[in-house]
Formats: C-alpha cells, sequence, structure tokens
C-alpha cells in the first residue's frame, strides 16, 4: 500500500480530534480557521510526552498529600485528567521568555571576576536521593553576585493574594530549599531561596517575591518524607494508598479524585470535608 507523500512538519488529520469535513462550517472560513487553529493548540497540549517517570521531582516532594504522592509512584492511571492544561502551558511559554530575559541581562551586565555570566539558568541539579535514586530538576535561576535561588510561578489572582498573605506553602517552599542543596552540592554558596510569584492576569506591579535563608534541613526533611513513602509503596504497591495519609490538596483538581470512590487502590474519593466539584 502507498503512502501519500507529506512534506516534514505536516499535520496528520487522521489524528485524533482533527475537526472533520463535516465538522467543518465551509460557509463560514473564519469559524472554520478557528476549529482548526483550536485543533492544534490542544493537540500540542495533550499529545506532549507524558513523562512515565514513578520517582518524584523537586516540585512535587513537598505536596501535602503523601496519597497523592504513592498514587504517582505506583504507576496508577488518572481518572480525573482535567481539561486541556492551558494554565501550565502559559506557565512554561512565560518561564522561556524569562530565560531569554535573563540571558539579555547576563550581556548587560558584563561578566563577573572570573569571567562567567552572572545568572545560571535552567540548570539541572541533583537535590539529593530517595531509596538510593538520583533526584534532579531544572532550576530557573541561580545568582552568582547574591547566592540567591530563584523559582519563578506564574500565578493567577486568587493564588497572588495567598501568598502574598500566606508564604509560598510546603510545596513550593521545599522545591526552593531542594534547589538550594542542588547548588549547594555543585559548590555553589546558597545565601537565600525565593520564589518570584508573577501575576497571569493582573498588572505586572502585583508581582511578588517570597524569599527566606537557605536552610538544608527543610530540604533533608523532606527528602526523608518521600523516602519513607517511596518505600511504603515499593513494599506494598497499591496496598500502601489506603493506608497513606491523605491532606487537602486542592483535591478537585487531583488527577486521583473519584467522588465516592471505594476502591482507594483506583481512586481517591478525596480527603475528608472536601468539595466533589470534579474539573472535566
Ligand atoms: S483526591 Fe485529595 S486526598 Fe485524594 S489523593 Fe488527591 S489530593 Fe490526596
Amino acid at each position: 500500500m502507498s503512502v501519500p507523500s507529506r512534506a516534514p512538519g505536516d499535520i496528520e488529520p487522521d489524528r485524533v480530534g482533527w475537526p472533520s469535513r463535516g465538522e467543518i462550517d465551509a460557509t463560514d472560513p473564519a469559524k472554520a480557521l478557528q476549529g482548526e487553529l483550536l485543533w492544534a493548540i490542544e493537540n500540542r497540549i495533550d499529545y506532549a510526552p507524558r513523562s512515565l517517570q514513578r520517582r518524584l521531582g523537586p516540585s512535587e516532594i513537598g505536596k501535602p498529600c503523601q496519597r497523592r504522592l504513592g498514587y504517582k509512584l505506583a504507576g496508577v492511571e488518572p481518572v480525573n485528567p482535567g481539561d486541556t492544561a492551558w494554565y501550565p502551558t502559559i506557565g512554561t511559554a512565560v518561564h522561556s521568555w524569562l530565560e531569554d530575559v535573563l540571558k539579555w541581562l547576563n550581556g548587560h551586565l558584563g561578566t563577573l571576576v572570573d569571567g562567567g555570566p552572572r545568572f545560571l539558568l535552567e540548570h539541572r541539579v541533583n537535590v539529593g536521593t530517595i531509596c538510593g535514586e538520583d533526584i534532579t530538576g531544572q532550576c530557573d535561576v541561580y545568582d552568582r553576585a547574591t547566592g540567591g535561588v530563584v523559582d519563578w510561578k506564574i500565578v493567577g489572582e486568587r493564588q497572588l493574594k495567598k501568598y502574598r498573605e500566606n508564604g509560598p506553602g510546603d510545596q513550593y517552599r521545599i522545591q526552593a530549599h531542594l534547589y538550594g542543596r542542588g547548588w549547594q552540592r555543585r559548590g555553589m554558596p546558597v545565601n537565600f531561596v525565593a520564589v518570584m510569584f508573577l501575576p497571569r492576569d493582573r498588572l505586572l506591579r502585583e508581582a511578588f517575591m517570597w524569599s527566606e535563608p537557605y536552610d538544608e534541613q527543610v530540604a533533608l526533611s523532606a527528602l526523608q518524607r518521600a523516602e519513607g513513602i517511596t518505600s511504603m509503596v515499593r513494599a506494598l504497591g497499591v496496598g500502601a494508598l489506603p493506608i497513606l495519609p491523605t491532606a487537602d490538596d486542592y483535591c478537585s483538581f487531583c488527577p486521583h479524585f473519584l467522588p465516592a470512590s471505594t476502591e482507594v487502590e483506583e481512586a481517591c474519593p478525596g480527603h475528608p470535608g472536601t468539595s466533589t466539584y470534579v474539573r472535566r
């Protein structure tokens, strides 16, 4: 059977969700174009290669719900996949733009005494081990002039208000200290860790940066907790899931949330008192 030739980069109309001829309103080319453009955007987000990694990364280690981490470690398929991940996509796009901004800033600030750039950007650092396996993550910014480690977060208005009033919460705080440890293990001085919250839908002047002195013990305690969860899942498999403690961690947005589920090995009914709203 001959395969029709296709120029490199051509899209494949047979891929899932591509609007069929019947669905395209031929009388309204703008509407037809809208369908095609949205398909392309959703396709790039939904079909992006998914990590099948079963080990925890620095951005997850501080998640308050141990059962949620257990689902990932046990490789349980999500039951609450949610809508197309548009907000995370905005976050990723802004991260890449910010990297360009700091590359530009590096050029304008010249070089340090040893001839290197001031800001080290998007470096992979090794933050420590869990059950003997190296845990690595990509750190947004390390500033060689101040010994500061910065993580960008692009957030909505309500989150911004919450972080400004209450600080970054365990998950982001621990992530920042883990990156701090990653740099420390590379032999770099780490004086403070910071999370720069940038508004997704407000004016830039509402940006807020949280910071505190680097404390290796924050990272070590988090790694120890993650080691306990990992050991339990390795020993008991999905049998560990009903035993692992839960916490209120935006259950409606948890990929494993299924209201009234009785098979916790497959899906979670949520932390007691959680809303039964499902994000689909
Ligand atoms: S639904 Fe809530 S309690 Fe259950 S695993 Fe997810 S975050 Fe934890």
